[in-house]
């Protein structure tokens, strides 16, 4: 799906504007690479539509450049194809939640229960499993092997005893545990029939259960979400688990599932390791379909800057380097209160991505920063150079602000830094090259 939406970028180089008649190129390559990811005509459609739409007049934003733009509106539409917001789990108010889990044979059922098991109990949560797939012995000890391995009770009765009736037995003994969430495990089929279906409509009577989740295989493609459809008309679903994301599933499953059938996907699973097991994210999914999660941190940024009264200012300063401590602490400030400063620190070409503990560090220096900027003259703040010339006003300053001489010559280097880096930066983006893209 990149490499098809990378052309459809492509194709804007050089354009100064995203026009009704320049985006029809690109928008064909992207109605191409949706459905080569395999995802359903009629969405595609809807989608490039909407795309279509907002690009046209969409307003220019100082120094992004149009192709930039249109990676923005397909990332926002995107998210919103995929339900917008991230789709939580609901729990009962009183009792026990009950957690029951359906879907087709293969498809890692059995291997969620465990997954969510421990998921929840990471949460704080106290989980039971049932074992509801009474037609194989060996179901029945996968899921107790599994219990075990995330140390979670297992219930199961053996295979003699209707999966209505030991669904009904598991939640009377949660109960009386004090058990939080019960998860159950029930059988799949090949293929949608007649019978899987009572099964899992007798169970859900004897449970009432607060989440009914269809666990789906990423690999069907756009068959999941007619899946997802089905088991909702037929037995009434809350939402859906997308399971192997690990594979080289083509990211159509993703896409379709809530738009063709209205059910949100609440979890995926990426890996055979109990702990791979996550929240949808429709955000990350979208950044990571188009491998640019680099460029739109860009383009927000840009926005933010230029949204401030004194960009071209700012602009102009850096590119004749008067770039001063003034706008130093103005960027900064701006910097972190965006709480950010990952993705633009990670942004800047040559700069690869920094770890919590970086972030927190880096707080901690626009403290110290903030105080030693505070101690300096407006003529200092204004003119870097006077202070890298004198020691004396350094000595001052460190004096006033309390820091050593050694930090506030680390200031004053990183401040001639800066304007190397940001010079280059806004280089870039003159020149239309996107900054440093995170394949
Ligand atoms: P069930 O028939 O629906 O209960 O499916 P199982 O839980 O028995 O899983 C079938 C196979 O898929 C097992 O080999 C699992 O290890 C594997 N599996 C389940 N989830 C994932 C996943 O997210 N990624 C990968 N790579 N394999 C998975
Ligand atoms: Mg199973």
């Amino acid at each position: 799906l990149t490499g098809g939406l990378e052309a459809a970028w492509n194709k804007l180089k050089g354009e100064e504007v995203l026009t009704k008649e320049n985006i029809v190129e690109p928008m064909r390559d992207i109605r191409r690479a949706l459905l080569e990811a395999d995802v359903s005509l009629p969405v595609v459609r809807r989608f490039v539509q909407a795309v279509s739409e907002q690009a046209v007049g969409v307003g220019l934003i100082r120094g992004v450049k149009p192709d930039q733009q249109l990676v923005k509106i397909v990332h926002d539409e995107l998210v919103k194809l995929m339900g917008g917001e991230v789709s939580e789990l609901v729990f009962a108010k009183s009792g026990p939640t009950v957690i029951l889990l359906a879907g087709l044979q293969g498809v890692g059922k059995t291997t969620v229960c465990a997954k969510l098991a421990l998921y929840l109990k990471k949460q704080g949560k106290s989980c039971m499993l049932v074992a509801g797939d009474v037609y194989r012995p060996a179901a029945i000890d996968q899921l107790v092997i599994l219990g075990e391995q995330v140390k979670v009770p297992v219930y199961a009765a053996g295979t003699d005893i209707k999966p209505a009736e030991i669904a009904k037995q598991g939640l009377e003994e949660a109960k009386k545990k004090n058990i939080d969430v019960v998860i159950v495990d029930t059988a799949g089929r090949l293929q949608i029939d007649k019978g899987m279906m009572d099964e899992l409509k007798d169970v859900k009577r004897a449970l009432n259960p607060t989440e009914v989740l269809l666990v789906v295989d990423a690999m069907t493609g756009q068959e999941a979400a007619a899946l997802v459809t089905t088991f909702n008309v037929e037995i009434g679903i809350t939402g859906a688990i997308l399971t192997k994301l690990d594979g080289d599933s083509r990211g159509g499953a993703a896409l379709s599932v809530k738009e063709v059938s209205g059910k949100p996907i609440k979890l995926v699973g990426r890996g055979e390791r109990m702990e791979d097991l996550e929240p949808f994210y429709p955000d990350r999914m979208a950044g990571r379909i188009l491998g640019m999660g680099d460029v739109l941190s860009f383009v927000e940024k840009a926005q933010e800057i230029m949204r401030q009264e004194d960009a071209e200012d700012l602009q102009k300063k850096i590119m004749s380097a008067k770039f001063d401590f003034n706008d130093f602490l103005k960027q900064t400030r701006a910097v972190a209160k965006m709480g950010s400063m990952t993705r633009v620190i990670g942004m800047i070409p040559g700069m690869s991505k920094v770890t919590p503990a970086q972030v927190r560090e880096a707080e901690k220096n626009l403290k110290i920063m903030e105080a030693m900027i505070e101690a300096m003259t407006p003529e200092e703040r204004e003119n870097p150079e006077l202070l890298a010339e004198s020691p004396v006003r350094r000595k001052r300053i460190a004096q006033e602000s309390g820091k050593t001489e050694q930090q506030v010559s680390q200031l004053v280097a990183q401040l001639f830094q800066m304007r190397v880096r940001m010079k280059n930066l806004m280089g870039a983006m003159e020149g239309g090259s996107m900054p440093a893209l995170n394949n």
